[in-house]
């Protein structure tokens, strides 16, 4: 449930009309819901009621703005971080350094040692020599690195295939079967403190099944690390619970759902449980606002021109991600049409002949569940500015990131002497 409603045929979040964020911020812009944030950490946290012992990291890279940080320490959420850049807006939102998670294929000897220094909770290392060089930086700094090794269970989520992560071919972790000896020779490191293992198949994830039959491999994988003598007591197991896109269409397992079966099948685990959501809390806590610049006919169905492009929101172009598209004053009727943005490539495309509430030149409208890799993704391309976005809590609203503009990308740009 989300806090996005009409109200006397307007398009409402909490209980602004959008009308007057466009006509206050400009569009396009994102807006997001507090109380849908707030109402979302909740349902996910009571999902997880059954089990004692956890800390839910919420993984920032889907929405990493600080005000949206801010409300989620708020609810007491730490951080799952996979760059440096992502340490420290945890760390300025006020994510306390011991409830911030280091997750990430590629981080650099710098960004370890940025960790260390910050005293964060946890490292979840993905191959041998990350976890070598984790090492050897904590040893030098006189510090023991909390970690656990991230493995690789080779099950298929089900998901596209941008986002599954799981898989023997995939880029992350340690295959599970390689598990138990690079495990061995990681623990006997001074520097760090090897207490468990870290999994995380893939976003967007529709099926609890692949996900269950990944934590029992971990389960199998728990039990033969303390029969080899190894002292296990944090198991992370990732985030990647999907959510609705699309109104009408079958829903995800809820949070519930979830817990459920992460209790049964880590009831006898006797370990610290670590979550890392990042779709599930910001996805349908935010929306794209965009105005319709023009209709323009098209060989099969009219093309609706908004001001929102792929830059702006690079899911649909990057995933064949399907978004809801709303106008923000009710009409009743209803069109064909297809949706583009003004960027120069026919990748700029929301939808294709989608049956969508008729729209004209000047309206406003939404784009749904925007709240999750939507701002974060954005880019300039086509010197576009970069996207604003806007929190709203209750009858109040406030600017919560910039519109960029490029005239201040281009004022980082430099010609060199030797071309003047
Ligand atoms: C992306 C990512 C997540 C969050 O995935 P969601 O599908 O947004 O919940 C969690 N953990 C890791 C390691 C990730 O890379």
């Amino acid at each position: 449930m989300d806090h996005f409603t009409y109200r006397n045929g307007v398009l409402h979040a909490e209980d602004v009309p959008l009308p007057a964020i466009a006509q206050a911020v400009g569009t396009p812009v994102y807006i997001y819901s507090r109380a849908t944030f707030e109402r979302h950490a909740r349902v996910f946290r009571d999902g997880l009621a059954a089990i004692p012992n956890k800390h839910i990291a919420f993984a920032i890279k889907s929405n990493p703005n600080l005000a949206v940080l801010n409300v989620l320490s708020r609810e007491g959420y730490g951080a799952d971080v996979v760059s440096g850049g992502e340490m420290a807006r945890a760390l300025a939102a006020g994510v306390p350094a011991k409830d911030i998670v280091f997750s990430g294929v590629g981080k650099t000897r710098a960004e370890l040692a940025q960790g260390l220094k910050e005293g964060i909770g946890q490292f979840n290392i993905e191959h041998e020599p990350e976890g070598v060089a984790l090492a050897e930086t904590a040893h030098a700094m006189g510090l023991t690195a909390p970690a656990t090794l991230r493995v690789n269970p080779d099950v298929d989520a089900g998901t596209h295939a941008k986002i599954s992560t799981g898989k023997k071919e995939n880029k992350f972790g340690v295959g599970i079967d390689s598990a138990p000896e690079i495990f061995g020779r990681l623990a006997a490191l001074p520097g760090l403190n090897l207490r468990g293992v870290a999994v995380h198949i893939g976003s967007q994830l529709f099926d609890l099944a692949p996900m269950a039959a990944a934590f029992e491999r971990v389960g199998a994988l728990v039990q033969t690390l303390r029969d080899a003598g190894h002292y296990i007591t944090h198991v992370d197991l990732g985030g990647g619970l999907g959510i609705p896109y699309k109104a009408g269409e079958a829903l995800p397992p809820s949070p519930a759902d979830y817990g459920d079966m992460v209790a049964r099948v880590t009831r006898d685990w006797n370990v610290h449980l670590t979550f890392e959501p990042g779709r599930v809390i910001a996805g349908n806590a935010g929306v794209l606002l965009t105005e319709v610049l023009w209709v323009k006919p098209g060989a099969a169905a009219p093309f609706v021109v908004v001001d929102a492009a792929m830059n702006d929101l690079a899911r649909p172009a990057m995933y064949d991600a399907w978004h809801d598209f709303q106008p923000v004053i009710e009409t009743g009727e209803r069109m064909t049409a297809s949706l583009v943005g003004p960027v120069c490539e026919s990748g700029d495309t929301f939808a294709i002949g989608r049956d969508i509430g008729v729209v004209g030149p000047g309206d406003l409208a939404v784009f749904r569940t925007a709240g999750a890799y939507g701002a974060t993704m954005a880019s300039t391309y086509n010197s576009r500015a970069l996207v604003p976005e806007v929190m709203v809590d209750g009858d109040r609203f406030a600017v919560v990131a910039d519109r960029i503009p490029a005239g201040t990308i281009m004022a980082a740009e430099r010609v060199p002497d030797w071309l003047r």
